[in-house]
């Protein structure tokens, strides 16, 4: 079939209408920087949605790519390779994890560790060790399962009857959980810090209180590291900087710097509760994604990479608070490494996308949490250069908004 250049009216004609992507189609990009069909430039402070940690086009990346790519693309799990092994061992090295497991995304990621806990429960303890408690505006994936674990009533109540036994409470409030815990939770699921929630960061007195009650209660800790994972926050994973340890830790996103991956990381303890046959997938642990992973952490997992990660944080945020005592948009600006959020003062509440839409126009990419944060998650090599133009173009957008009004 002879193909034509695609516009972006294809995208309503021939694509199940579940996404309202921006009016422009990127082509190409090499590090923060991004080009449309029409050569448009754009800073890119998207990242592919805290994905692209290394940035586009990285060429560690692309070479363990296409090495890979000469040698073997897929078995299926009848096999082990070498990538899978050389990223595993990684994991069990850098972090508190005795054992890993690969799937494809972070709602995968967090299928496998709920389904970890419920299995685990059921064998130690009783079949009614069920409940799991999650927390309100929470964001743990699209599957059933994880749908109905996050805290967005909205993502869910159309595709009920939801999985049962599942228990919303308000983030940070540790009273409410030690209300409503008891032996027969068998999980507790947090994200350290909220990303989809609006880059609302859990107190580390919440996290120290979770890990107490879960250990009172024999519950399952799970912290979903799914988008501060992999170096975002400053810290290869959030948890280190808490200094509470999961049992189970749920990672995908960055991992794979654009190249799907995700997976779970726990102990010897938990890891048991997984046995031959008993959870699976058939993409899970690839040769491909697992070189491309491996080479991303290489990178990433280094002292000096992470302090890296925390002195661009320190520019982006002066730079931020900046703009802002000129412009006075924000209310508050949140951060934890690269994941960075401005909450929109009441004057302009519920614009966070129409000023995003028109951050593009002037040429740099931006990202919302919700009706009321605009959101930055960069590549966390972003140079010096690009964040600087970046964040000039910013403020010409937000400017350009205010004056619009
Ligand atoms: C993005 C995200 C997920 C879902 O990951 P997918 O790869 O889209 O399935 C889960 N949890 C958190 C915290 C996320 O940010």
């Amino acid at each position: 079939m002879k193909q034509s250049i695609p516009s972006r009216n294809d995208f309503d004609q021939y694509m199940i209408p579940m996404y309202s992507p921006a009016p422009f189609i990127p082509v190409k990009a090499q590090g923060s920087t991004l080009y449309d069909q029409n050569g448009k430039e754009y800073i890119d402070f998207v990242g592919g949605i805290a994905v692209n940690a290394l940035g586009h086009a990285n060429p560690a990346l692309r070479e363990a790519l296409i090495e890979q790519s000469d040698k073997l693309w897929h078995t299926g799990n009848g096999y082990t390779n070498e990538p899978v092994l050389n990223l595993a061992k990684h994991f069990v090295e850098s972090t508190f994890a005795d054992k890993v497991f690969f799937c494809n995304s972070g709602a995968e990621a967090n299928e496998a560790a709920l389904k970890l806990a419920r299995r685990y429960a059921r064998q130690h303890f009783s079949a009614e060790k069920t409940e799991i408690i999650a927390f309100n505006n929470a964001f743990h994936g699209r599957t059933l399962f994880t749908v109905s674990t996050g805290g967005q009533p909205n993502y869910s109540k159309d595709f009920a009857p939801l999985p049962g036994a599942i228990t919303h409470l308000p983030f940070n409030d540790l009273t409410a959980v030690e209300a409503a815990i008891s032996d027969n939770t068998c999980a507790v699921i947090v994200e350290p810090i909220q990303g989809e929630g609006g880059v609302v960061p859990a107190t580390a007195e919440f996290l120290r209180g979770l890990r107490a009650l879960c250990d009172k209660h024999n519950a399952v800790l799970i912290f979903d590291e799914v988008q501060t994972g992999v170096g975002r926050t400053g810290y290869l994973y959030a948890y280190q900087s808490y200094g509470v340890t999961p049992d189970v830790l749920s990672t995908a996103k960055a991992l794979g710097g654009g190249f799907p991956i995700g997976g779970i990381l726990t102990t010897d303890k938990f890891a048991s509760a997984l046995s031959i046959g008993s959870h699976g997938t058939t993409y899970g642990g690839n040769p491909l994604a697992c070189a491309v992973a491996n080479a991303s952490l290489n990178i990433i997992d280094s002292k000096e990479f992470l302090a890296n990660v925390r002195a661009k944080q320190a520019t982006f945020i002066e730079v931020l608070e900046n703009i802002n005592r000129r412009l006075g948009m924000f209310a508050e600006i949140r951060s934890a490494g690269l994941l960075i959020g401005c909450q929109l003062t009441e004057e302009y509440a519920g614009q966070a996308k129409a000023i995003s839409t028109l951050c593009a126009e002037h040429g740099v990419m931006t990202l919302i949490a919700g009706p009321n944060v605009i959101r930055f998650t960069p590549a966390l090599n972003i140079s010096q250069q690009e964040l600087e133009t970046g964040l000039a173009r910013f403020e010409q957008a937000l400017k350009d908004y205010q004056s619009r009004k």
